[in-house]
């Protein structure tokens, strides 16, 4: 059945996850962690369903999508698979329709409208959806999405109220003019401080193929990981 592009495809995947699951047991190791407590999620964006079914095959159990209608489109195509589907990239308010009747974890909640909107949605497509705040460590420098640190606690509290969302914890991406052991450090403090309110909040999404290893020392419980595990990205835009 297979072809033998698929077969070098799977293969050339397992092996990068092979990899990968090193760096995140070293990582674990230097912190003092199980790695059982860092979930791998891989960004599929950009990528075909099959390359979506082969890491599902492969033992994968949550997969990120960033855009609309890229993500619902592969949902559709993989919808038998046992995948928990994350929405991490920027939303606007009118696609929130989309987004709620797929994923099952949206991260990029980010401003009160995108919140409102979701939680209509969930509503109308009577889902129960995961919300993370996204963090944007920067503090508002580069409009690349993300509360400021100083509004993550009240979009927390929005969330929580929230019928069909369940305030699941926090979601940041390190910036690019600064080491990400300083700005991850924020976002665990910062982390911290949302648990003191929200015990309920325990997911930390941080990390991606180049600063892995820093988020898990952070105390992130969620990594996203694209390019080291499907390859570099074509630049699209
Ligand atoms: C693309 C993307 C990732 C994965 O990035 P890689 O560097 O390919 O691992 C993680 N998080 C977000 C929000 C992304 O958009």
């Amino acid at each position: 059945m297979n072809s033998g592009g698929e077969l070098d495809r799977r293969q050339e995947i397992e092996a990068n996850l092979a990899a990968l699951q090193h760096r995140i047991d070293n990582a674990c190791a230097t912190a003092g962690r199980d790695p059982a407590d860092v979930t791998l999620i891989v960004v599929t964006k950009t990528r075909p369903a099959s390359d979506v079914a082969l890491v599902a095959d492969l033992g994968i159990t949550d997969v990120g999508e960033n855009r609309e209608p890229e993500g619902s489109r592969k949902q559709a195509e993989c919808e038998n698979l046992p995948l928990t589907w994350h929405f991490i990239g920027q939303l606007q308010r009118n696609k929130a329709g989309k987004v709620a009747r797929y994923a099952d974890v949206v991260q990029s909640l980010d401003r009160s409208e995108l919140i409102a909107a979701l939680s209509a949605a969930a509503d109308r497509a009577e889902r129960d959806i995961q919300g993370l705040v996204q963090v944007d460590l920067t503090d508002g420098a580069t409009g690349r999405g993300g509360a400021t640190p100083q509004d993550a606690l009240s979009l927390c509290e929005e969330i929580a109220a929230a019928r069909r969302i369940k305030l699941a914890g926090l979601m940041a991406v390190a910036p690019l003019d600064e080491n990400p052991d300083t700005a991850f450090a924020r976002l665990r403090e910062l982390h911290e401080r949302v648990l003191k309110d929200f015990p309920e909040a325990k997911m930390l999404s941080a990390g991606m193929s180049g600063d892995l290893e820093m988020a898990v020392l952070a105390g992130a419980t969620h990594v996203r990981i694209g390019s080291a595990v499907l390859g570099e990205r074509h630049h699209v835009k």
